[in-house]
């Protein structure tokens, strides 16, 4: 079996849709989703159908999905994502809230375990940049693989049997007996470590590898409809660095 896991698509259809059309190559049998599918971007509403039309094998929520639903304060957001926020709750319809609504903070299957953020505490939506973020989420995996996002920088720590957490250096990686992994699976609609494609998973379940892709979307026109849709213009420029 092969999945692809997607994070912070962010209501980014363009960039959604490149990755669904980098992904037809690869023979995917299900998708995981790691929440903030919307915030940011000018299509939520859209980016919700479409992923709901996946029927993924588990979708949870982020903190945009709690910030839409009153769950989140919009104090724990800075001043453009508030705005996000404030917008995106405007044009979602109540099927689109009923859907996030639904979603769980965790979900764990076979060997894979799925947070937005961080295991522990998972509605505080803490960040994980370095091996010392990881290590408490890595201590209570009881799979040997969880896949987490919301920092929108890709990456993967791995801590095998005894040892500490490491940054494992490369972009795909050999699932070892006895070793725990932590993927961080990027930003598929708002990349922010410097490298402006779109960024996803692919996890060969069969195969015992988990590899970060990426991909070229049209930044252009999704830089337009968040201008045109009246969000912070910041929103729209930060897709052309990936920052
Ligand atoms: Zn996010």
């Amino acid at each position: 079996m092969r999945y692809a896991v997607i994070s912070d698509i962010h209501g980014n259809l363009e960039a959604f849709k490149a990755v669904l059309q980098a992904l037809s190559e690869d023979r995917i049998d299900g998708f995981y989703s790691l929440g903030d599918i919307v915030g940011y971007g000018a299509d939520p509403s859209a980016a919700i159908k479409l992923l709901r039309s996946l029927d993924p094998k588990a979708s949870i929520a982020g903190n945009h999905e709690w910030g839409v639903l009153g769950l989140t304060k919009l104090d724990y957001f800075n001043a453009d994502a508030a705005a996000a926020v404030r917008w995106t709750t405007g044009v979602l319809d109540e099927k689109d809230r009923g859907y996030l609504k639904g979603l769980p903070l965790t979900h764990v299957s076979g060997k894979v375990t799925i947070v937005h953020g961080s295991l522990e505490n998972p509605e505080e939506f803490n960040y994980i940049f370095t091996p010392a973020d990881a290590g408490d989420s890595i201590i209570m995996m009881k799979t040997p693989i969880c896949f987490v996002g919301h920092s929108h920088a890709p990456g993967i720590f791995r801590k095998r049997k005894g040892g500490t957490v490491e940054i494992f250096i490369g972009s795909k990686v050999d699932i070892e007996d006895g070793a725990h992994y932590l993927v961080n699976a990027g930003s598929v609609g708002q990349p922010r470590d410097g490298d402006p494609r779109a960024s996803y998973v692919i996890y060969d379940e069969t195969n015992g590898t988990v590899e970060i892709r990426r991909t070229v979307y049209d930044i252009e026109t999704a830089r337009k409809k968040i201008i045109a849709a009246g969000l912070p213009a910041s929103l729209a420029d930060r897709l052309r660095e990936g920052s």
